[in-house]
């Protein structure tokens, strides 16, 4: 969401005639987008404020806006710490990048329905895999997430906006679409999301469709029916567990019981059989016991989900989380956060093994980023692949490849014959 945001940004300021530039020194205008959803990035993010302090004094003429979700959240208080900061432009108001000079407050953070309506140039980062919003914001209130507070209520764009934007993606050649929304499966627009996705599915041109992130409590029948049966829908759901404790999911607000999850599970494999499951997990929420975290460790085994991105529970100020009683100490949420990682990765490449000398459809994405191979690529389930060909392969092309190795977090393979 917030790559999207930056996307969007750059996008703005280069209609208004800014030029991107590496060199932090030579910019007129410093654009921070920030991430509050930890409070690492929080961190990182005044450290790095504190660099541009001598800049603005060696130039008072350059500007600093700061973006994103700490912006939002904090807005005045940024100004207050670093008043060499020009601007906060909250996670709504991005036009407001439209005409800086001519805002007559220097804190931008209002609750703002038309962001369904905005339309502005984007800068976007890839040319073959595209991000597109369908939703903003958030109604779930996880107990430990601080996304409500910042992004706001849930607004779906309507299903006509989103077509429209990726039919003229796919008449510049992109292959992939990526549907942004905080929980996909509360799209509200004219039709439901799995509408939405048959929709997509028949646009010409564009291969792959992707969506980010659904809610467990909410994955419907329609949406576990559409994967298989929808030919461009890859075979790959993110879908975050955070505890295997039914007793930590209640504490978190997650509103699903750990059976509940799994079943839907089951429901998901016995309609795609090699679908794969990603997830999130949180180690050290407050109030975890050993056993709450064995339970976790247990869900990981019975699962075995073909990744996991995982967090150390973090108090983000304002949640209800961050009031419980019993916060953990660090030495033992690092402890956990190892042993689930740790467990983790073994069963990820278990899982990646499986599929040496299977053939599988991988789109070429770019030039490889690992020595010693000449393209990268992914496949249906996400997967990355790194490629090996004598011949020259055109970014863009989608080939049946056999896998001939298979690592914790890449697959290698080699093409004889593109
Ligand atoms: S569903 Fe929960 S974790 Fe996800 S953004 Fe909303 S409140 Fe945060």
């Amino acid at each position: 969401m917030n790559d999207r945001d930056s996307e969007r940004i750059a996008g703005i300021l280069e209609s208004e005639g800014y030029l991107n530039t590496d060199k932090v020194v030579d910019a007129d205008l410093i654009v921070v987008n920030t991430c509050s959803i930890r409070q690492k990035a929080e961190d990182k993010f005044f450290s790095q404020l504190g660099r541009f302090k001598g800049l603005k004094k060696r130039r008072p003429a350059l500007k600093i806006a700061v973006a994103g979700c700490i912006a939002q959240q904090m807005g005045m208080a940024i100004i207050k710490r670093a008043p060499y900061v020009d601007y906060v432009v909250g996670t709504q108001n991005i036009h407001a990048f439209k005409d800086l000079n001519a805002l007559n407050s220097q804190i931008i953070t209002e609750d703002n329905p038309q962001i369904l309506e905005l339309n502005f140039r984007s800068k976007r980062k890839n040319t073959l895999k595209a991000l597109v919003n369908i939703m903003y914001g958030c109604n779930n209130f996880c107990s430990y997430c601080i996304v409500p507070f910042t992004r706001g209520r849930e607004k779906s764009r309507a299903s006509e906006d989103i077509i429209n934007e990726i039919k003229e993606l796919a008449n510049k050649g992109y292959k992939e679409v990526m549907l942004l929304g905080q929980n996909v499966n509360s799209y509200k627009g004219d039709v439901s999301f799995a509408g939405l996705l048959r929709y997509i599915d028949s646009i010409e041109g564009i291969e792959r469709i992707r969506f980010m992130t659904s809610h467990p409590k909410d994955l419907s029948d329609d949406l576990i029916e559409a994967f298989g049966r929808l030919k461009k829908l890859c075979e790959h759901i993110h879908l975050p567990l955070q505890s295997g404790s039914s007793r930590i999911l209640q504490l978190m607000n997650r509103k699903y019981t750990y059976e509940e999850y799994l079943e839907k599970i089951q429901r998901l494999r016995g309609r795609c059989p090699d679908i794969a499951i990603t997830s999130d997990i949180i180690a050290g929420f407050p109030g975890e016991t050993e056993e709450d975290h064995n339970l976790t460790l247990k869900a990981l085994k019975d699962i075995e989900f073909d990744g996991l991105f995982t967090f150390k529970y973090s108090p983000r100020a304002g949640t209800a989380a961050s009031r419980l009683p019993e916060q953990l100490d660090e030495d033992t949420k690092d402890r956990r956060l190892q042993e689930i990682n740790t467990l983790q990765d073994e069963i990820t490449e278990k899982k990646n093994k499986r599929l040496i000398d299977s053939y599988l459809e991988v789109l070429i994405e770019s030039p490889s980023d690992r020595a010693g191979f000449d393209f990268m690529g992914r496949t249906r389930t996400n997967k990355i692949v790194y490629v090996n060909s004598k011949n020259s392969i055109p970014y863009g092309s989608i080939l049946k490849i056999q896998i001939k190795k298979a690592n914790r977090h890449s697959l290698e393979a080699d093409v004889e014959r593109p």
